[in-house]
C-alpha cells in the first residue's frame, strides 16, 4: 500500500462527517496518501489544482465516513458448492473468506470486528489485506469462540462427539486452565479479541465469572480485547465485573444489571440485526419454524427494550450486524440495516445512528481517532453516497446507492 497516490479532492458534495455534527453542504474534503488532509468550504484555500490530482466532483452527494460492523464473521459460515467436498476445510474455508471480504468492502464497510470463525482464517485474511494482496476493510477479528459445555458454540448434536472438531467455529474450555491455555495459543497467534461464548439464549450462565476474569486477564497482558456472546442477567453482570471490553446482545440485562454496565463504562453491541433476520426471513433462509420465530421475536422485543434503558444510561451503543453468521446473512447485504432497527424501534436519530456505526464504532478497531470521522489527520476510508442517508436510513443498506469508496485514500475498484 506504499505506491504513490494522486492527491485526492472531493468537491461539492454534503459532508456528514460522522462525529455527530450537523451535515455541511458544499465541501472540500482532500486526502494525500492515505490520510484526510483538509476539510473545508468549496474553494478554500488548499495547493492549487494540478493535473496529477484526482478530482471527484460530489455534487449533491452525501460524503460519509466508511461504515464499521462491530459484529461481522467472515469464516464462521461456508455455503456449499457444488463440487466441493469439504466446504468446512481451512482451504476453502480462507478462499470463502477472501471472497466474503470484497463484498463486505464494496457495501461501504470499510472497518469490521471478526467476533470469531474457523481455524486461524480471519487472522491470515487481516493480515493479507493489511499486506496489500487482497482488498478487503480493515479487520480486528477473534479467533475460534471460547465456549463450555451449554455456551453457544459447544457444538452439538450430542452424541455424535464430545470434544471440538478441528473445524468448529468454537473451541471447548471446560475449566480455568483450558481457557488461559486457549487465550495464550490465540493470542500467539495475533487475533486483537478474544470471543467467550456463554449460552445461546441467555437462560442460563454457563462460563463462570472467574473464568470470564482469567481470560481477561490473560488477554490484557496481549493488549488483546475480550467480548462475549452473553444474553442473559448474571452472564452480563459476570462479563462486567471481570472487566471485559465488550458484551455482545446482553438482552435479558435488567435496569440494575445496565446500571453496572454504565458505571463501568462498558459498550453493548445489541446485534438486533440477527434476530430481526431470523423472524423476518428465517422460514424461508433458514427452515425456522414457527417456534424458534416466536422465540426471536420475544427476545427481540426484549432486547429493543433493554437497549433503550441502555441508552437512557448512556451506555456506548455499537451497531453490529452479525452478517455471515448463516446462509441467511450475506456479505454485504444487512451491514446498514442496524442502523434502520437503531431508528424505528429504539427511537434514535438519524445522526445517531449513523454516528453508531461510523465514529461511535470505532473503539472496537481499536481505531478511535483514526477512523469513523472525516477530519483532517484522520485515516481517508470514505464513502461517497447518492442519497441522503439522514431523510431515508435504509440508504446505507443499499449498495446501489454507492458513488465511490476509499479506503486508506485509494479508490476500491480501481488498482
Ligand atoms: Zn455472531
Amino acid at each position: 500500500m506504499t505506491t504513490e497516490q494522486p492527491r485526492l479532492l472531493i468537491k461539492n458534495g454534503i459532508l456528514i462527517d460522522g462525529s455527530g455534527h450537523d451535515p455541511i453542504t458544499n465541501t472540500l474534503v482532500v486526502a494525500e496518501g492515505n490520510r484526510i488532509t483538509h476539510v473545508g468550504p468549496a474553494g478554500s484555500s488548499v495547493r492549487p489544482e494540478s493535473p496529477e490530482d484526482r478530482v471527484i466532483d460530489a455534487t449533491g452527494k452525501f460524503i460519509l465516513p466508511g461504515l464499521i460492523d462491530a459484529h461481522c464473521h467472515i469464516s464462521l459460515h461456508q455455503g456449499a458448492l457444488p463440487g466441493v467436498r469439504y466446504t468446512s476445510s481451512a482451504e476453502f474455508c480462507t478462499l470463502w473468506a477472501a471472497r466474503a471480504i470484497g463484498r463486505v468492502l464494496r457495501a461501504g464497510v470499510t472497518s469490521i470486528a471478526v467476533p470469531g470463525g474457523k481455524w486461524f482464517t480471519d487472522v491470515t485474511v487481516r493480515e493479507t489485506v493489511d499486506g496489500g494482496l487482497l482488498e478487503g476493510p480493515r479487520m480486528v477479528v477473534a479467533g475460534r469462540a471460547l465456549s463450555n459445555y451449554g455456551g453457544i458454540f459447544d457444538p452439538d448434536p450430542y452424541p455424535a462427539y464430545d470434544g471440538t472438531p478441528n473445524d468448529a467455529a468454537g473451541v471447548l474450555c471446560n475449566t480455568r486452565d483450558e481457557f488461559i491455555r486457549e487465550t495464550r495459543k490465540q493470542c500467539k497467534r495475533g487475533v486483537d479479541l478474544i470471543k467467550i461464548a456463554d449460552s445461546t439464549w441467555g437462560d442460563v450462565q454457563t462460563v463462570a465469572e472467574d473464568e470470564i476474569a482469567a481470560v481477561v486477564d490473560e488477554a490484557h497482558r496481549h493488549n488483546v480485547k475480550v467480548a462475549i456472546h452473553s444474553r442473559g442477567s448474571t452472564s452480563t453482570r459476570a462479563a462486567v465485573k471481570a472487566g471485559i471490553d465488550l458484551i455482545y446482545h446482553a438482552d435479558l440485562a435488567t435496569e440494575a444489571d445496565l446500571d453496572i454496565v454504565a458505571k463501568a463504562g462498558m459498550p453493548i453491541a445489541p446485534v438486533l440485526t440477527s434476530p430481526w433476520v431470523g423472524v423476518e426471513h428465517g422460514a424461508a433462509a433458514r427452515g425456522f419454524g414457527d417456534r424458534v420465530r416466536d422465540r426471536l421475536r420475544a427476545q427481540l422485543d426484549t432486547s429493543f427494550q433493554m437497549i433503550r434503558n441502555a441508552r437512557d444510561r448512556g451506555i456506548p451503543i455499537l451497531s453490529g450486524s452479525d452478517t455471515g453468521n448463516a446462509s441467511a446473512f450475506a456479505h454485504g447485504k444487512w451491514h446498514g440495516k442496524e442502523a434502520e432497527l437503531f431508528v424505528k424501534k429504539i427511537g434514535m436519530t438519524p445522526m445517531e445512528a449513523i454516528v453508531a456505526n461510523t465514529g461511535g464504532n470505532a473503539s472496537i478497531m481499536n481505531l478511535e481517532g483514526e477512523v469513523g470521522v472525516i477530519a483532517p489527520g484522520r485515516l481517508a476510508d470514505i464513502v461517497i453516497w447518492n442519497n441522503d442517508p439522514l431523510a431515508d436510513i435504509t440508504v446505507l443498506q443499499r449498495p446501489s446507492e454507492i458513488s465511490v469508496i476509499i479506503k486508506d485514500g485509494r479508490l476500491i475498484g480501481e488498482s
